[in-house]
């Protein structure tokens, strides 16, 4: 539906929706969520990162939440990268948004990412790739696999993120990541193993642990 309308709200803001993103999802409002009460200080300059911008919906929510914040965000797919800097102009956050063509999957993918920043954010693909065919025929068929498909065990686009994470946040900064139903346990391991600590679990409407949230 959301294709054909074009258009998706998320956090109580339009969001131009193409097929070249996956629609945005109440479940990700989690990490806006845990974003606003961790960094409690709205006002301040924070630098934030969004890997795998989509639509934008996290990135650009966070920008116009913390109206002095600045923002890099990476997107592998050219399609998707056009639909989030039209997002960043019509919520007019575009100034303080440089959102740039990259693949984690490639070696040196963290060079032109400049920081450290105070808050990393992802939803990255977390589905089991032997899983999709399963999901939702709306899921299944009409969203981008690039945006779901996780690997083997839906686990590879954290570990990418953990092997430069360090690099990229502030000792005492945060990396706020979207998980599957399931996967929190796993991934607090693979980021602990990288030099994080373990925080809290944020939890969806539905009351899963939706959001792993790690300080560094
Ligand atoms: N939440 C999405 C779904 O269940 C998956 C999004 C993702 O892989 N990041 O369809």
């Amino acid at each position: 539906m959301a294709y054909i309308l074009g258009e998706r709200e998320f956090w109580g803001l339009p969001f131009k929706v193409s097929p070249a993103v996956l629609v945005p999802r109440p479940d990700s409002e989690t990490i806006i969520e845990a974003a606003l009460a961790l960094l409690a200080d709205h006002a301040r300059s924070w630098r934030l990162l969004d890997l795998g911008l989509g639509s934008g919906c996290l990135l650009l929510t966070l920008l116009h939440e913390f109206r002095a914040a600045r923002g890099v965000g990476l997107e592998v797919s050219e399609d998707a990268l056009a639909v989030a800097r039209t997002n960043a102009a019509a919520l007019k956050v575009g100034d303080r948004a440089e959102l740039l063509l990259g693949d984690w999957r490639r070696p040196g993918w963290r060079d032109r990412l400049g920081g450290p920043f105070d808050l990393l954010v992802s939803n990255p693909p977390y589905i089991e790739a032997a899983a999709i065919a399963g999901l939702m025929p709306e899921v299944s068929r009409f969203e981008p696999k690039l945006a779901l498909d996780g690997g083997p065990d839906g686990l590879a686009a954290y570990r990418a993120i953990a092997t430069e994470a360090p690099r990229l946040v502030v000792p005492g900064g945060r990396l706020l990541l979207e998980v599957g139903e399931g996967q929190a346990p796993e991934i607090y391991k693979i980021f602990q193993s990288t030099g994080f600590t373990a925080e809290a679990p944020w939890k969806d409407l539905g009351g899963i642990d939706r959001v792993v949230s790690l300080k560094y």
